[in-house]
């Protein structure tokens, strides 16, 4: 039997959270950590919390392209003042004594004897004369050093999976390497007789398998090493021998397909004999059965073959097990943001329902989310189509106008 759309008798489906937490609550962080150049940094899990060696800005300097003076003096001296230095960035002034001013550009050091740097759009140059038409109140356009990070202060904490934003920061402090959590080695087959690779001929019966580059790139996003062990006939002894295989050498085993009780699905017999394995009807649509389990100290997640219900688990369970096996601290289900329906759903379902879906604004400027007309779990169609899954909740009736719980791709997929 495959993912059937079929409701089910409703009894035995267990809640989406229970099984989350039942299965996070067994992945183990690894503790591996390499040195690699800040650069290659990204996406990648920091494992230890770094301290900024020094502060940034390292010195007082001008936030502008102006002059930099003693307020006091202004008053003195009638806003005239005589210009003796320049100071372009990447250069250090000389002190400014009583009636003095200097040239100064942005990020440039303040010089000693300066409180304030007036920007230049409100002065006038007559040679080496500087009129100040609108005075500066002490502190005016100054970026204080230590203002942006503190030496000694935390700059990054560990866990944190780094963006392309926390690179620069790294760099900005002068961190060359960083030390990350080793890349996860992650063992993924396909399950079914009537799969053939892109590049083979189709005989009757036969499908391109699609799965096995869904799950491909979504591990790629997510920094995995992926250990292929391509495509695996629908018999016992096969399903066997992957499983053993794929976790000999895997932190993870990944499988699409064969994950039901029909008399050609074999992973959940296979599993069983080589070590654990709950098999979970989950109370969400598509992808109800979830296999997780373990041989021996190896965690597996099997997911339907349905092609739509391979990308949902994926993202509701695959992904969140792979960033904490990864030591990311915090959530690792990400949040669903709220929008308008531009759709109706009159038919409540006992079941949580992720709905491929497109969140768009309109020429009239409202942002609302559109549903893919198909439900489907085999149409893949829908979900190159969406940028995010409406989630409609157990016993949920929306009509248009209505917010609904939108899972956008920008979080799922990065
Ligand atoms: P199964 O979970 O093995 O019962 O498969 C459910 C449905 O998904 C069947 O229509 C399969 O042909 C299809 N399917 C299984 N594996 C793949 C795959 N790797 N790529 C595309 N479709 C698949
Ligand atoms: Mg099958």
């Amino acid at each position: 039997m495959s993912d059937c759309d079929c409701g089910g008798h409703g009894a035995a489906l267990k809640p989406l959270e229970e099984a989350l937490e039942l299965m996070l609550g067994q992945a183990r962080a690894l503790r591996d950590v390499e040195r690699v150049a800040t650069l290659d940094a990204l996406d990648r899990v920091l494992a230890e919390s770094q301290a900024s060696p020094i502060d940034v800005p390292g010195w007082d300097n001008s936030a502008m392209d102006g002059y930099a003076l003693n307020s006091a003096d202004l008053k003195v001296l009638d806003n005239r003042l005589t210009v003796t230095q320049r100071i372009p960035a990447g250069s250090a002034g000389q002190p400014l004594a009583f009636g003095e001013a200097a040239r100064i550009f942005t990020g440039a050091p303040l010089p000693s004897g300066a409180d304030a740097v007036v920007m230049q759009e409100v002065c006038e140059r007559d040679g080496d004369a500087l009129i100040v038409t609108q005075p500066p109140a002490p502190g005016a356009n100054i970026r204080r050093a230590g203002e942006d990070i503190e030496k000694g202060g935390e700059l990054l904490s560990a866990g944190e999976r780094l963006a392309p934003q926390h690179l620069g920061l790294a760099a900005s402090v002068g961190i060359a390497e960083l030390p990350v959590i080793r890349r996860p080695k992650v063992a993924i087959f396909s399950s079914g007789d009537e799969l053939v690779m892109p590049g083979g001929k189709l005989a009757p019966g036969q499908i391109f398998n699609s799965n096995h580059f869904t799950l491909s790139g979504l591990l790629c996003r997510l920094g995995c090493r992926i250990i292929d062990l391509g495509q695996v006939e629908d018999t016992l002894d096969a399903t066997r021998d992957a499983l053993a295989r794929a976790a000999g050498q895997a932190d993870l085993v990944l499988a699409s397909g064969g994950v039901s009780v029909g008399e050609e699905d074999h992973v959940k017999p296979a599993v069983e004999s080589l070590g654990t394995l709950d098999l979970w009807k989950i109370a969400i649509r598509p992808g109800k059965p979830v296999a997780f389990g373990h041989i021996g100290d190896t965690p597996f997640i099997g997911a339907p073959g349905n092609p739509v219900s391979l990308f949902v688990t994926f993202c509701l369970f695959m992904r969140p097990f792979i960033l904490k096996m990864q030591g990311v601290a915090g959530d690792v289900v990400p949040p669903t943001l709220m929008a308008q329906a531009g759709f109706d759903w009159p038919k409540p379902d006992k079941r949580r329902e992720f709905v491929r879906a497109r969140l768009e604004t309109s020429v009239d400027g409202a942002t609302r989310v559109l549903v893919y007309p198909s439900r489907s779990s085999a149409v893949l169609s829908s979900v190159a189509w969406a940028n995010g899954l409406a989630v409609i909740g157990e016993g949920q009736v929306i009509k248009t106008g209505d917010n609904v719980d939108f899972l956008p791709f920008s979080e799922l997929l990065r």
